[in-house]
């Protein structure tokens, strides 16, 4: 088996970034781009606070613009997913579904998935009606009435972005007080075709062959209520991609990996030569920026622990 400099599983902001920053540091990185190529950028819609795209910028464009820069460099880039890990001191091996690969370092920027509800409505009408990807699925919903659950950012641009498309957004959230920043609710608040739905929280998802509407409970008076509506998309957050380094790797009891440690290895895990970045190690910022700048340290960190390994 050929032993790596560095291996990259996953391939966000995060992945991409090291990538560059090892392949410009001569380390020949080989990246893993797991189930998701380019990670959650992929599915959204504009990024405006990336910095340097003064206009804003298309995520999958990003993620392409990314990628071609890691490869220019000499990153190579494997599209299979990771399903196992060996990871210690000595020895790091990772298996994809047919091969084995051993390396000097492993850096770890497997990201987040979104979360669903969990009802039962929700898993029997997804596709025909109920998404988890604005994207992906916003077209499909020309001049319908539709909406968006989440209180967060995501919710948020949701909605915006959906108003292209549906005649109707509904925002609805179980409270009252959002997560989201303050920019992104007023740009939802000042959208003529956005309604806040709010103290609401979902019952059920309506329909036998598709979505026909919600079923809502208002969460201050117990009152039930139904809205007559043909899509459902949610946004109610994420869950770090850990479970393949639960039994190896020190993880929060929300499964994220637990990084710096160290303030002079900020990326750091508990096994030496292991480093986490973006979202997968970061329940605070998750901002595409901040793991960018995180990958950016998880390859100084990799190159720095080659070089002191002689
Ligand atoms: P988030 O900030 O964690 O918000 C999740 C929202 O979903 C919360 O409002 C939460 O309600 C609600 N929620 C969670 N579980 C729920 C359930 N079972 N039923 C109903 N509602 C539920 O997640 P996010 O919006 O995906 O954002 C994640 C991160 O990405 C944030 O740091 C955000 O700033 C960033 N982001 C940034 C941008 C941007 O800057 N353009 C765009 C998208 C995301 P409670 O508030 O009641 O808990």
């Amino acid at each position: 088996m050929e032993k790596r400099n560095v291996i990259i599983i996953g391939s966000g902001p995060a992945g991409l970034t090291a990538a560059i920053y090892t392949a410009r540091a001569n380390l020949k990185p080989l990246v893993f781009e797991g189930y998701q190529p380019g990670g959650q950028l992929m599915i959204t819609t504009e990024v405006e606070n990336f910095p340097g795209f003064k206009e804003g910028i298309m995520g999958p464009e990003l993620m392409d613009i990314l990628h071609e820069q890691a490869e220019r460099f000499g990153a190579e880039f494997i599209s299979s997913e990771v399903t196992r890990v060996e990871l210690s001191e000595d020895k790091k091996i990772v298996w994809d579904e047919d091969d084995a690969y051993e390396a000097e370092t492993v850096i770890i920027s497997t990201g987040a998935t979104a979360n669903l509800l969990g009802l039962e409505s929700e898993k029997r009408l997804m596709g025909r009606g109920v998404s988890a990807c604005a994207t992906c699925d916003g077209f499909f919903f020309k001049d319908k009435e539709i909406c968006v659950i989440g209180g967060g950012d995501s919710a948020m641009e949701e909605a915006n972005y959906l108003t292209r498309f549906a005649s109707k957004v509904y925002l609805i959230h179980r409270r009252d007080q959002f997560r989201a920043s303050k920019i992104m609710i007023k740009k939802a608040e000042e959208n003529p075709k956005i309604q806040f739905v709010l103290n609401s929280g979902i019952e059920e998802i309506l329909g036998n062959e598709k979505v026909t509407g919600i079923k809502l409970r208002n969460t201050k008076t117990g009152e039930i209520f139904d809205l007559k509506l043909d899509g459902v998309f949610v946004a109610i957050g994420h869950t770090p991609n850990t479970s393949i380094f639960k039994e190896q790797l020190e993880i929060d009891p929300k499964g994220y990996i637990i990084t710096g440690r160290e303030r002079s290895k900020q990326t750091a895990t508990n096994i030496g030569g292991v480093f986490a970045c973006g979202d997968v190690q970061d329940p605070y910022y998750r901002q595409a920026i901040s793991a960018a700048g995180s990958g950016c340290a998880a390859a100084l960190d990799a190159e720095r622990y080659i070089e002191a390994k002689g």
